[in-house]
């Protein structure tokens, strides 16, 4: 067990215009602990606070300041973090801040430069890269993503929805066993083998996002997005299977209702707009408060999944994200003093490891045949269960027989058949019950031979029986278990045909047999064929956004509107590195080709060589020449530069390929964004041009309106 209390980060946002200097200011102690000081304008501090209070000073584990890049975030904050994930405990990160303090951007990334991506892609990469390198073990990743607005649940990785809002994706709900294990139903986990299958299904679950967000909604700032990777892993031939969670959290905005002119009150009395927020405070309260034993978990959906992150069995940070300009004080005020209070809670991190009774009664089976046919050979014959009724008859006789003998020396000669000797056990004791034997028969310490083999049966007997108990018991649990899982998805029968699966902190796997094998044999698919490069992700086969055809006129209108769109510049310019990076590619498998045939030469020439000096030594009839050939030695150290260079090369393709179906996924979610903005925009103008030309009944759709002018079209734009 790992105690541990929540471990606080602080990131400021860089800001876009120069800054008066000494709004705050960030000291690092010996002890490496970061204190963040905000400092209070003068203009502010009066009436601001009752006691005119002029700096806050806060402690963080680490602030990390306006110039601090993606690639340290990932290092210092989540690579611990995904690193116990590995080892078999339950983590989560989550960012806390108000809107445009630059959460989505810590934990997803920025939509623009690859360099930009944030901890989600990086943990991605960094967990599979340790997957493929432990082979020890044979691993099974999952991916959820669940997106939490107004109390609702919204499952964002549906592949068949064409979201156009949030309520047409699957509805997610919690339901409680009665061991208080919270289950989330209709919640899709979709198994990703590979970094590329996980990014896939991280842009899907954006994109639908996006999709679904209206400015009715501004889903983006007003709900929580939960992206979970569920880790099992198991030993070859062990029954004990490891689960680990990893919860990758973008919290709602938590800006607060500010009550202006209020005066000294300000900071405390003000309301979170998002009200699981609100939840979420009072459970941090609690939590830090010593003998509360009542947490209110269950106010929100949030809470509720999150359960196990705050103050229960996980290892968690928090990233507190400010945005440090003279107008967003107040709000990031209350964001450390958030923080502050996370600070204090103590969580007890466990390993999550569990029996799976299927691979121990299966091993059990497979060691009472083992047992059963090493018996076969000591007694040269295959055992049914039973004896015939002959035999048994047969055997009675002979029993008979023996006990009336007169002679001491007569012996019962039952064989090496413990079925018989079974029998012949219980033959006796039912004699005995019946009369009272006259003497005592000693069927064994005669020869000194037969008291040894009896042992010997006795314990394999012993053994078999042990087992056949073992299995009864395991047999019994795996019928409760199934049943257990049975009454919770009785009670509550799905809605969404069988592929849905429901999502529990131990999710139901199938058989983790079947399901680790498929996962490991497609990850060393991965590493060994990666020179035949595919950059085609399946994401980009989904289609999105509205299928129906344009008409020309919108058409037109459309280019224009994408050519005069701000993310244009972003779309040309990645498709430029986008094509650097494919003949980069090119370039580097084509070298790499090279690099190979060379190696192939050289070791050829050696092979040469080392055939000409035996041939020599033979016909010349001397002794082989023991000194090393300086000419092969040469050769040697010659492929072996190849072989470095072919390593680097190789290393370096396979980092472009990722980097390639980043970028593809950016373009692909850009464009989407466009469509999107295209779509509001459109209405907008046609129902002003409407408005303004047709002042009365004559009602037109927007489609058989004329075309918006052009200038409406370069105002709008930035
Ligand atoms: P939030 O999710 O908290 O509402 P975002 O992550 O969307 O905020 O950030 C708002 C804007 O600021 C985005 O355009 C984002 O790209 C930019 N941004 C945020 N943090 C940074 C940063 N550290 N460096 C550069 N740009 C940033
Ligand atoms: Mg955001």
């Amino acid at each position: 067990m790992v105690k541990q209390t929540i471990q606080i980060f602080a990131r400021v946002k860089p800001t876009s215009r120069k800054q008066p200097q000494g709004i705050y200011s960030i000291d690092e102690d010996e002890k490496a602990i970061s204190a963040l000081e905000i400092i209070l304008p003068r203009d502010l501090a009066d009436g601001f606070v009752n006691n005119k209070r002029e700096s806050y000073k806060f402690k963080f584990q680490k602030i990390f300041d306006q110039e601090s890049k993606q690639d340290s975030i990932f290092d210092i904050i989540a690579k611990p973090v995904a690193e116990s994930v590995l080892a078999g405990y339950n983590g989560t990160i989550f960012a806390y801040g108000q809107t445009g303090s630059g959460k989505t951007f810590t934990i997803t990334g920025g939509a623009e430069r690859y360099s930009d991506r944030g901890i989600i892609p990086r943990t991605l990469s960094y967990i599979f890269e340790q997957l493929q390198k432990d082979s020890r073990k044979m691993y099974t990743t999952h991916i959820s993503y669940l997106e939490i607005y107004n109390e609702c649940g919204y499952d964002l990785l549906d592949p068949r929805h064409e979201a156009s809002s949030l309520e047409d994706l699957p509805k997610v709900t919690i339901l409680e066993d009665p061991d208080q294990n919270i289950h989330l139903k209709n919640l899709s986990l979709q198994q990703a083998a590979t970094e590329e299958e996980a990014l896939n299904l991280l842009f899907l679950g954006d994109t639908n996002r996006m999709i679904a967000e209206t400015p009715m909604n501004q889903a983006s700032t007003r709900s929580h997005c939960i992206f979970t990777v569920h880790i099992s892993s198991k030993e070859p031939g062990s029954a004990i299977v490891r689960r680990a969670k990893l919860h990758l959290v973008d919290l709602a905005g938590s800006e607060r209702v500010a009550k202006t002119g209020v005066g000294g009150q300000l900071l405390t009395e003000a309301k979170y707009i998002n009200l699981s927020l609100h939840y979420l405070e009072q459970v941090i309260i609690a939590l830090a408060e010593k003998h509360r034993s009542h947490i209110p978990y269950r106010n929100s959906m949030m809470t509720s999944v999150l359960r196990d992150s705050l103050g229960g069995n996980c290892m968690t940070t928090m990233i507190a994200t400010l945005s440090l300009e003279k107008r967003n004080i107040d709000e990031s005020i209350s964001t450390c003093r958030f923080a502050q209070r996370v600070a204090l809670i103590k969580n007890e991190a466990v390993l999550n490891e569990e029996i799976d009774p299927r691979l121990i009664i299966g091993r059990l089976k497979k060691e009472i045949q083992e047992l059963k046919d090493e018996l076969a050979i000591v007694t040269g014959e295959q055992r049914t269960q039973q004896l015939s009724q002959m035999e048994l008859d047969n055997l009675e006789e002979q029993i008979t027989s023996f006990l009336e003998d007169q002679d001491p020396e007569s012996r019962l000669e039952l064989g090496s058949d413990m079925r018989k000797i079974h029998h012949c056990f219980q033959f006796l004791k039912k004699l005995l019950s019946e009369r009272k034997v006259p003497e005592k028969h000693e069927t064994k310490d005669q020869e000194g031979e037969m008291p040894l083999k009896e042992e010997e049966y006795r314990k394999l007997r012993d053994i078999l029986r042990q087992r056949d108990n073992e299995i009864n018991i395991l047999v019994n649990m795996l019928k409760k278990e199934k049943k257990k899982v049975q009454d919770i998805y009785s009670s509550h029968s799905m809605s969404r045909g069988g592929t849905r699966q429901s999502l529990s902190p131990t999710p139901v796997y199938g058989g983790p047999e079947d399901s680790l094998k498929p996962s490991m044999s497609s990850i060393s698919k991965h590493t060994h064929d990666s020179s035949n490069l595919d950059f085609r992700p399946g994401f980009r086969r989904r289609k999105t956004g509205k299928k129906e055809e344009m008409s020309l006129g919108r058409q037109e209108a459309f280019e224009i509107f994408k050519r005069d769109h701000a993310d244009s510049v972003t779309i040309e310019d990645n498709k430029q590195i986008l094509k650097q990076r494919f003949s980069e590619a090119k370039a580097l498998g084509e070298n790499i080709n090279e690099v190979r045939s060379k190696i192939g030469h050289l070791k050829e020439e050696i092979n040469q060589r080392q055939m000409q000096r035996v041939a020599l030594s033979v016909t010349e009839n001397v002794v082989e020449n023991q000194e090393l050939d300086p000419v092969e030695e040469k050769l040697r150290s010659q492929m072996e530069e190849e072989k470095k260079s072919y390593k680097n090369m190789f290393t370096r393709l396979k980092g472009l390929k990722v980097e390639i179906e980043h970028l593809q996924l950016l373009m692909e979610k850009a464009k989407v964004k466009l469509k999107k903005e295209f779509e509001v925009w459109w209405i907008e103008e046609a129902a002003n041009l409407q408005k303004k030309s047709l002042p009365e009944n004559s009602p037109q759709t927007p489609e058989s309106h004329q075309q918006p002018s052009q200038s409406h079209l370069s105002n709008k734009r930035t």
